[in-house]
Protein backbone atom coordinates (compact mmCIF):
# COMPACT_ATOMS: atom_id res chain seq x y z
CA UNK A 1 0.00 0.00 0.00
CA UNK A 2 1.21 3.82 -0.93
CA UNK A 3 1.34 6.03 2.32
CA UNK A 4 2.10 9.39 2.17
CA UNK A 5 4.12 11.01 5.42
CA UNK A 6 0.49 11.81 7.16
CA UNK A 7 -0.45 7.92 6.77
CA UNK A 8 -2.88 8.88 4.20
CA UNK A 9 -3.52 5.98 1.58
CA UNK A 10 -2.09 7.31 -2.36
CA UNK A 11 -4.51 5.14 -4.41
CA UNK A 12 -5.94 8.05 -7.06
CA UNK A 13 -4.19 9.60 -10.23
CA UNK A 14 -5.55 11.97 -12.14
CA UNK A 15 -3.64 12.72 -15.47
CA UNK A 16 -4.28 15.57 -17.33
CA UNK A 17 -3.61 14.68 -21.09
CA UNK A 18 -3.36 17.87 -22.63
CA UNK A 19 -3.81 21.61 -21.82
CA UNK A 20 -5.64 22.60 -24.54
CA UNK A 21 -9.36 23.27 -25.06
CA UNK A 22 -12.28 23.56 -27.51
CA UNK A 23 -14.00 25.64 -24.58
CA UNK A 24 -12.76 28.74 -22.81
CA UNK A 25 -14.70 28.86 -19.58
CA UNK A 26 -14.97 32.05 -18.05
CA UNK A 27 -13.25 30.73 -14.17
CA UNK A 28 -10.44 28.19 -15.95
CA UNK A 29 -8.59 30.40 -18.69
CA UNK A 30 -8.43 33.26 -20.64
CA UNK A 31 -10.78 34.12 -23.77
CA UNK A 32 -7.40 33.91 -25.90
CA UNK A 33 -5.95 30.67 -24.15
CA UNK A 34 -3.02 29.88 -22.82
CA UNK A 35 0.87 29.91 -24.21
CA UNK A 36 -0.22 26.38 -25.25
CA UNK A 37 2.81 23.29 -24.66
CA UNK A 38 4.16 22.45 -27.83
CA UNK A 39 4.57 18.79 -29.02
CA UNK A 40 7.79 18.41 -27.75
CA UNK A 41 7.36 19.59 -23.99
CA UNK A 42 4.02 17.33 -23.93
CA UNK A 43 4.08 13.78 -22.31
CA UNK A 44 3.64 11.53 -24.90
CA UNK A 45 2.02 8.58 -24.95
CA UNK A 46 4.18 6.47 -24.55
CA UNK A 47 5.60 8.52 -21.67
CA UNK A 48 1.80 8.32 -19.48
CA UNK A 49 1.19 5.11 -20.30
CA UNK A 50 4.77 4.12 -18.40
CA UNK A 51 3.88 6.20 -15.53
CA UNK A 52 0.62 5.03 -15.02
CA UNK A 53 2.37 1.57 -15.40
CA UNK A 54 4.10 2.28 -12.80
CA UNK A 55 2.13 4.03 -10.14
CA UNK A 56 -0.49 1.19 -10.69
CA UNK A 57 2.49 -1.08 -9.78
CA UNK A 58 3.22 0.94 -6.71
CA UNK A 59 -0.59 1.40 -5.41
CA UNK A 60 -2.65 3.23 -7.67
CA UNK A 61 -6.26 2.04 -8.02
CA UNK A 62 -7.87 4.62 -9.85
CA UNK A 63 -7.08 6.53 -12.80
CA UNK A 64 -9.11 9.67 -13.99
CA UNK A 65 -7.88 11.39 -17.63
CA UNK A 66 -8.80 14.84 -17.71
CA UNK A 67 -7.01 18.24 -18.99
CA UNK A 68 -7.49 20.59 -20.48
CA UNK A 69 -10.05 18.92 -23.15
CA UNK A 70 -8.91 14.92 -23.41
CA UNK A 71 -10.68 14.62 -26.31
CA UNK A 72 -9.46 16.93 -28.24
CA UNK A 73 -5.82 15.14 -27.90
CA UNK A 74 -5.61 13.14 -31.29
CA UNK A 75 -5.68 9.51 -30.45
CA UNK A 76 -7.17 9.53 -26.98
CA UNK A 77 -9.09 6.88 -27.73
CA UNK A 78 -6.13 4.52 -28.46
CA UNK A 79 -4.15 5.77 -25.29
CA UNK A 80 -7.87 5.26 -23.41
CA UNK A 81 -7.72 1.38 -24.37
CA UNK A 82 -4.16 0.88 -23.43
CA UNK A 83 -4.84 1.95 -20.18
CA UNK A 84 -7.72 0.28 -19.26
CA UNK A 85 -5.40 -3.01 -20.01
CA UNK A 86 -3.41 -2.38 -17.01
CA UNK A 87 -3.05 -5.05 -14.89
CA UNK A 88 -4.19 -3.70 -11.41
CA UNK A 89 -5.76 -0.85 -12.59
CA UNK A 90 -9.53 -1.30 -10.89
CA UNK A 91 -11.17 1.96 -12.15
CA UNK A 92 -10.54 4.12 -14.99
CA UNK A 93 -12.48 7.08 -15.52
CA UNK A 94 -12.73 10.73 -17.50
CA UNK A 95 -13.49 14.18 -16.78
CA UNK A 96 -14.53 15.88 -20.29
CA UNK A 97 -17.04 18.97 -21.46
CA UNK A 98 -18.41 16.72 -23.43
CA UNK A 99 -18.49 18.86 -26.33
CA UNK A 100 -16.61 16.22 -28.53
CA UNK A 101 -17.45 13.43 -26.37
CA UNK A 102 -20.91 11.63 -27.66
CA UNK A 103 -19.23 9.43 -31.00
CA UNK A 104 -16.80 8.10 -28.45
CA UNK A 105 -19.35 6.56 -25.95
CA UNK A 106 -20.00 3.26 -26.53
CA UNK A 107 -16.32 2.65 -27.12
CA UNK A 108 -15.66 4.02 -23.18
CA UNK A 109 -18.26 1.21 -22.17
CA UNK A 110 -16.38 -1.06 -24.32
CA UNK A 111 -13.04 -0.68 -22.83
CA UNK A 112 -14.91 -0.39 -19.37
CA UNK A 113 -15.28 2.89 -18.26
CA UNK A 114 -17.63 3.15 -15.83
CA UNK A 115 -18.07 7.18 -14.78
CA UNK A 116 -17.77 10.15 -16.39
CA UNK A 117 -17.84 13.45 -14.75
CA UNK A 118 -19.24 15.80 -17.17
CA UNK A 119 -18.71 19.25 -17.03
CA UNK A 120 -22.11 21.54 -17.53
CA UNK A 121 -22.59 24.71 -15.26
CA UNK A 122 -26.23 25.83 -16.35
CA UNK A 123 -29.02 24.51 -18.16
CA UNK A 124 -29.64 27.61 -20.18
CA UNK A 125 -28.22 27.70 -23.72
CA UNK A 126 -27.57 31.58 -23.52
CA UNK A 127 -26.12 31.45 -19.86
CA UNK A 128 -23.47 28.47 -21.13
CA UNK A 129 -22.45 30.66 -24.30
CA UNK A 130 -21.74 33.00 -21.39
CA UNK A 131 -19.63 31.11 -19.39
CA UNK A 132 -18.01 29.04 -21.92
CA UNK A 133 -17.92 31.54 -24.90
CA UNK A 134 -18.61 28.80 -27.16
CA UNK A 135 -22.18 27.94 -28.59
CA UNK A 136 -22.04 24.03 -27.70
CA UNK A 137 -24.53 23.81 -25.02
CA UNK A 138 -26.88 21.17 -27.32
CA UNK A 139 -23.70 18.92 -27.91
CA UNK A 140 -22.63 18.66 -23.77
CA UNK A 141 -26.92 17.84 -23.17
CA UNK A 142 -26.49 15.09 -26.40
CA UNK A 143 -23.35 13.21 -24.30
CA UNK A 144 -25.39 13.28 -21.40
CA UNK A 145 -27.91 11.45 -23.45
CA UNK A 146 -25.55 8.83 -24.50
CA UNK A 147 -23.92 8.77 -21.52
CA UNK A 148 -27.41 7.68 -19.46
CA UNK A 149 -28.42 5.89 -22.49
CA UNK A 150 -25.00 3.20 -22.38
CA UNK A 151 -25.66 3.43 -18.64
CA UNK A 152 -22.37 5.19 -17.49
CA UNK A 153 -22.76 6.63 -14.08
CA UNK A 154 -22.48 10.30 -14.54
CA UNK A 155 -21.21 12.57 -12.51
CA UNK A 156 -22.10 16.20 -13.53
CA UNK A 157 -19.73 19.04 -12.16
CA UNK A 158 -21.09 22.76 -11.79
CA UNK A 159 -18.48 25.31 -10.99
CA UNK A 160 -20.97 28.19 -8.83
CA UNK A 161 -20.32 31.52 -9.84
CA UNK A 162 -22.11 35.10 -8.31
CA UNK A 163 -24.00 36.29 -11.19
CA UNK A 164 -23.11 34.00 -14.27
CA UNK A 165 -24.91 30.93 -12.60
CA UNK A 166 -26.04 30.77 -8.90
CA UNK A 167 -29.57 31.42 -10.62
CA UNK A 168 -28.93 27.30 -12.18
CA UNK A 169 -28.29 25.64 -8.67
CA UNK A 170 -32.05 24.48 -8.16
CA UNK A 171 -32.56 23.68 -12.27
CA UNK A 172 -29.57 21.50 -11.81
CA UNK A 173 -30.48 20.19 -8.35
CA UNK A 174 -34.05 19.76 -10.79
CA UNK A 175 -32.58 17.20 -12.80
CA UNK A 176 -31.91 14.97 -10.04
CA UNK A 177 -36.16 14.27 -10.04
CA UNK A 178 -36.05 11.76 -13.05
CA UNK A 179 -32.15 11.62 -13.85
CA UNK A 180 -29.76 9.17 -11.92
CA UNK A 181 -27.31 11.63 -12.36
CA UNK A 182 -25.04 12.81 -9.62
CA UNK A 183 -24.92 16.78 -9.39
CA UNK A 184 -21.77 18.12 -7.85
CA UNK A 185 -21.57 22.22 -6.56
CA UNK A 186 -17.97 23.26 -7.09
CA UNK A 187 -16.67 26.10 -5.10
CA UNK A 188 -14.91 28.50 -7.73
CA UNK A 189 -10.85 28.46 -7.36
CA UNK A 190 -8.72 30.84 -8.18
CA UNK A 191 -7.67 28.77 -11.35
CA UNK A 192 -8.56 30.57 -13.74
CA UNK A 193 -4.98 31.26 -15.91
CA UNK A 194 -5.80 34.91 -14.74
CA UNK A 195 -8.34 35.35 -17.00
CA UNK A 196 -10.31 37.62 -14.67
CA UNK A 197 -9.19 38.52 -11.44
CA UNK A 198 -10.31 36.28 -8.78
CA UNK A 199 -11.96 38.55 -5.47
CA UNK A 200 -12.55 35.85 -3.42
CA UNK A 201 -15.64 32.96 -2.82
CA UNK A 202 -18.81 34.27 -3.11
CA UNK A 203 -20.64 30.79 -3.25
CA UNK A 204 -19.18 28.78 -0.53
CA UNK A 205 -20.39 25.33 0.04
CA UNK A 206 -22.38 26.59 3.35
CA UNK A 207 -23.94 28.67 0.65
CA UNK A 208 -24.74 26.45 -1.92
CA UNK A 209 -26.65 24.33 0.66
CA UNK A 210 -28.71 26.69 2.50
CA UNK A 211 -29.68 27.75 -1.30
CA UNK A 212 -30.72 24.12 -1.50
CA UNK A 213 -32.69 23.65 1.37
CA UNK A 214 -34.36 27.07 1.20
CA UNK A 215 -36.45 25.24 -1.72
CA UNK A 216 -35.96 21.65 -0.34
CA UNK A 217 -36.12 21.86 3.40
CA UNK A 218 -36.40 18.14 3.24
CA UNK A 219 -32.78 17.56 1.58
CA UNK A 220 -30.89 14.70 3.63
CA UNK A 221 -27.41 14.16 4.24
CA UNK A 222 -26.11 10.65 3.08
CA UNK A 223 -23.34 8.81 3.68
CA UNK A 224 -19.96 9.76 1.78
CA UNK A 225 -17.93 7.55 0.42
CA UNK A 226 -14.18 6.98 1.35
CA UNK A 227 -12.43 9.53 0.28
CA UNK A 228 -15.03 11.61 -1.32
CA UNK A 229 -14.35 15.17 -1.82
CA UNK A 230 -18.14 15.84 -2.06
CA UNK A 231 -20.73 16.45 0.74
CA UNK A 232 -23.47 14.55 -0.26
CA UNK A 233 -27.48 14.87 -0.36
CA UNK A 234 -30.36 13.65 -1.51
CA UNK A 235 -33.83 15.18 -1.87
CA UNK A 236 -36.35 12.35 -1.03
CA UNK A 237 -37.93 10.97 -4.04
CA UNK A 238 -35.51 11.93 -6.39
CA UNK A 239 -33.18 9.36 -8.46
CA UNK A 240 -30.36 11.31 -8.54
CA UNK A 241 -28.30 13.02 -5.75
CA UNK A 242 -26.24 16.27 -4.77
CA UNK A 243 -22.63 16.67 -3.69
CA UNK A 244 -21.03 19.97 -3.05
CA UNK A 245 -16.96 19.96 -3.36
CA UNK A 246 -15.44 22.66 -1.13
CA UNK A 247 -12.33 22.92 -3.26
CA UNK A 248 -11.98 26.57 -2.17
CA UNK A 249 -12.34 25.78 1.47
CA UNK A 250 -10.59 22.72 1.14
CA UNK A 251 -12.11 20.52 3.97
CA UNK A 252 -11.38 17.48 2.36
CA UNK A 253 -7.73 17.56 2.48
CA UNK A 254 -7.48 15.30 6.03
CA UNK A 255 -8.75 11.81 3.86
CA UNK A 256 -6.62 13.34 0.47
CA UNK A 257 -5.62 10.11 -1.57
CA UNK A 258 -4.77 11.52 -4.79
CA UNK A 259 -1.77 12.96 -6.92
CA UNK A 260 -1.74 15.03 -10.33
CA UNK A 261 0.51 14.73 -13.21
CA UNK A 262 -0.24 17.81 -15.50
CA UNK A 263 0.25 17.62 -19.54
CA UNK A 264 3.91 17.92 -19.50
CA UNK A 265 4.49 15.89 -16.33
CA UNK A 266 5.09 17.80 -13.55
CA UNK A 267 3.83 15.53 -10.32
CA UNK A 268 1.82 17.54 -8.04
CA UNK A 269 1.21 15.98 -4.66
CA UNK A 270 -1.63 19.02 -3.68
CA UNK A 271 -3.89 21.03 -5.74
CA UNK A 272 -2.56 23.95 -4.73
CA UNK A 273 1.33 23.29 -5.11
CA UNK A 274 3.22 24.58 -7.76
CA UNK A 275 4.57 21.34 -8.98
CA UNK A 276 6.99 18.52 -7.16
CA UNK A 277 9.47 17.23 -10.14
CA UNK A 278 9.42 17.07 -13.67
CA UNK A 279 8.85 13.35 -14.68
CA UNK A 280 8.79 13.49 -18.12
CA UNK A 281 12.20 15.04 -18.26
CA UNK A 282 13.52 12.09 -15.66
CA UNK A 283 12.33 9.84 -18.15
CA UNK A 284 13.95 11.44 -21.09
CA UNK A 285 17.18 11.96 -19.23
CA UNK A 286 16.94 7.73 -18.87
CA UNK A 287 16.20 7.36 -15.73
CA UNK A 288 15.52 3.96 -14.83
CA UNK A 289 12.17 2.45 -13.45
CA UNK A 290 14.00 2.19 -10.03
CA UNK A 291 15.28 6.06 -10.12
CA UNK A 292 11.71 7.57 -11.45
CA UNK A 293 10.53 5.05 -8.12
CA UNK A 294 12.75 6.51 -5.92
CA UNK A 295 11.69 9.92 -6.69
CA UNK A 296 7.86 9.48 -6.49
CA UNK A 297 8.38 7.98 -3.43
CA UNK A 298 10.50 11.11 -2.14
CA UNK A 299 7.68 13.00 -2.77
CA UNK A 300 4.84 11.14 -1.85
CA UNK A 301 7.19 10.98 1.85
CA UNK A 302 6.84 15.15 1.47
CA UNK A 303 3.31 15.53 0.78
CA UNK A 304 1.59 19.08 2.42
CA UNK A 305 -0.11 18.54 5.18
CA UNK A 306 -3.13 20.11 3.69
CA UNK A 307 -3.94 22.72 0.36
CA UNK A 308 -3.09 25.58 2.91
CA UNK A 309 0.09 24.40 3.72
CA UNK A 310 1.16 23.55 0.00
CA UNK A 311 -0.05 27.05 -1.24
CA UNK A 312 2.22 28.40 1.55
CA UNK A 313 4.97 26.43 0.24
CA UNK A 314 4.82 27.58 -3.46
CA UNK A 315 7.89 28.83 -4.79
CA UNK A 316 7.38 30.76 -7.84
CA UNK A 317 4.39 32.68 -9.00
CA UNK A 318 3.08 33.25 -5.48
CA UNK A 319 -0.22 33.01 -5.44
CA UNK A 320 -2.55 30.24 -7.47
CA UNK A 321 -2.65 31.77 -10.90
CA UNK A 322 -2.41 29.69 -13.40
CA UNK A 323 -5.26 27.98 -15.26
CA UNK A 324 -7.31 24.91 -14.13
CA UNK A 325 -6.39 23.61 -17.58
CA UNK A 326 -2.70 22.61 -17.22
CA UNK A 327 -3.66 21.00 -13.47
CA UNK A 328 -6.88 18.94 -14.64
CA UNK A 329 -9.37 20.11 -12.12
N1 LIG B 1 -12.14 20.07 -19.88
C1 LIG B 1 -12.66 19.08 -19.01
C2 LIG B 1 -13.88 19.55 -18.30
O1 LIG B 1 -14.11 20.76 -18.25
O2 LIG B 1 -14.59 18.72 -17.77
C3 LIG B 1 -11.64 18.56 -18.02
C4 LIG B 1 -10.69 19.55 -17.41
S1 LIG B 1 -11.41 20.76 -16.35
C5 LIG B 1 -10.00 21.70 -15.87
C6 LIG B 1 -11.78 19.77 -14.92
C7 LIG B 1 -12.76 20.37 -13.96
O3 LIG B 1 -12.19 21.51 -13.35
C8 LIG B 1 -14.07 20.83 -14.60
O4 LIG B 1 -15.16 20.17 -14.00
C9 LIG B 1 -14.12 22.31 -14.30
O5 LIG B 1 -15.41 22.74 -14.04
C10 LIG B 1 -13.23 22.43 -13.09
N2 LIG B 1 -12.65 23.77 -12.96
C11 LIG B 1 -11.95 24.46 -13.89
N3 LIG B 1 -11.57 25.66 -13.40
C12 LIG B 1 -12.05 25.74 -12.14
C13 LIG B 1 -12.00 26.74 -11.14
N4 LIG B 1 -11.37 27.90 -11.32
N5 LIG B 1 -12.60 26.46 -9.96
C14 LIG B 1 -13.24 25.30 -9.76
N6 LIG B 1 -13.32 24.31 -10.66
C15 LIG B 1 -12.73 24.52 -11.86
FE1 LIG C 1 -11.85 23.73 -21.00
FE2 LIG C 1 -12.55 22.24 -18.96
FE3 LIG C 1 -11.23 24.54 -18.60
FE4 LIG C 1 -13.73 24.65 -19.43
S1 LIG C 1 -13.03 23.83 -17.47
S2 LIG C 1 -12.00 25.80 -20.30
S3 LIG C 1 -13.87 22.85 -20.66
S4 LIG C 1 -10.43 22.74 -19.56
Amino acid sequence: MLLDNHGRKINYLRLAVTDRCNLRCFYCMPEEGLNWLSRKELMTYEEMLQVCSLLVKMGVEKIRITGGEPFVRKDIMKFLTSLSGLQGLNELTITTNGVLTAPYVKELKNIGVKSVNLSLDTLDANRFFSITGRDEFQKVMSTLGELLKHEIEVKINAVVMEGKNNQDIIPLVELTKDLPVSVRFIEEMPFNGDGHLYTGLKWDYVRILEEIKDRYPDTKKTVDPLFSTSYNYQVPGHKGSIGIIAAYSRTFCGTCNRIRITPEGVLKTCLYDNGILNIKDRLRDGATEETVKAVLLDAFNNKAKNGWEAERLRTKNQGAHESMATIGG
